[in-house]
């Protein structure tokens, strides 16, 4: 089988994938260049920068696989691939802890006021009444999708003595049970928790799930960390949120639009704390992610 490893991919995996197909590594591949040479392969592997659009799979004549090396399949034309009868893999369980470990530094960056202390003692100022912050025990923290990165973070969570509470509706009965949680309806999830963590996938249901209507009834002094998707959050209504202190500070690793306008009204703000989109960045989870997916074209190799 020939595969095309169209973005970076950890070593490991590719070292794996050699013992058993004719790999081709072409990670500054151009679209163009895409197109005119999918033809050629078996299977492909990419991580976001590469589209796989329904263009290319059209063109893809002996295309079996696409192996997306991370979570999401946004930057794969799902349809076309299913018409075609191409399989569609990835490795959502990869970045599970890495995507959490982030959570928790940015509820714990939220809680102690980290980001603008550091910025203001390399400033060198030395402002230690304004950085006065809060303890995560004995507070509540709100998982709204309690999937496999929401599991882990409630995990995390358990050991700063937090009660925890949760919204998913798709969630298997019994498993928050099991887990110690009480599930309950967004509403009081957000009326009731200190720290609000958000785990769903974007759909057409979650988009704009926290919007003004929700702010409205959080606490005051609530804080809310998203490391899902985009879009999720309503960002203007964020803002308004944020400059009228409706809640008590953000967090945000994704964006309505990535990268976020150069001039964005959220960067004025010091309630809120922001990363590009690095929650699943780890070298272990990279590495989990190439391997997962190396091992699935493995197996379709050896039937
Ligand atoms: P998952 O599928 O294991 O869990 C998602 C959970 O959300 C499920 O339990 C599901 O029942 C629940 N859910 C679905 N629709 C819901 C709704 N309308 N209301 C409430 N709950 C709902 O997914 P996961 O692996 O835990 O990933 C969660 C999110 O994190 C996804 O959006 C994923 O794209 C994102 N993610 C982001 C990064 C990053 O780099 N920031 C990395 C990995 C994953």
């Amino acid at each position: 089988m020939k595969v095309l490893i169209a973005d970076a991919i950890n070593e490991k995996g590719i070292e794996n994938l050699k013992e058993y197909a004719d790999v081709v590594v072409n990670t500054d591949i151009s679209p163009e260049e895409l197109l005119e040479t999918i033809h050629e392969y078996e299977g492909i592997i990419v991580r976001s920068r590469t589209k796989v659009t329904r263009e290319v799979i059209e063109k893809a004549d002996n295309l079996k696989i696409i192996a997306r090396a991370g979570v999401g399949v946004d930057n794969i034309d799902l349809d076309a691939a299913t018409e075609k009868g191409i399989m569609v893999v990835n490795s959502p369980e990869s970045t599970s802890i890495t995507v959490a470990e982030h959570t928790m530094g940015l509820l714990l960056t939220l809680a102690r006021k980290l980001s603008i202390a550091d910025k203001s003692v390399k400033e060198g100022k030395w402002e230690k009444k304004k950085f006065m912050g809060v303890e995560l025990r004995k507070k509540t923290l709100g998982v709204i999708g309690m999937g496999r990165i929401g599991s882990q973070v409630i995990n995390r969570c358990k050991a700063f003595e937090m009660d925890t509470i949760a919204y998913d509706p798709y969630l298997p009965e019994g498993v928050a049970a099991q887990m110690g949680v009480e599930l309950t309806d967004l509403e009081s999830v957000l009326k009731r928790s200190d720290f609000i963590t958000i785990h769903v996938p974007l759909t057409p249901e979650t988009k704009h799930l926290i919007s003004t209507d929700e702010f409205e009834m959080m606490k005051d002094t609530a804080f809310i960390a998203n490391c899902a998707r985009g879009g999720i959050i309503d960002e203007e209504a964020l803002y308004n949120a944020l400059v009228n202190n409706k809640i008590g500070g953000a967090a945000l690793d994704v964006y309505e639009e990535e990268p976020p306008a150069e001039n964005s009204k959220l960067f004025e703000l010091d309630n809120i704390v922001l990363t590009p989109h690095i929650a699943a960045s780890t070298k272990e989870a990279q590495r989990d992610a190439a391997i997962i997916v190396a091992d699935e074209i493995i197996e379709l190799i050896n039937g």
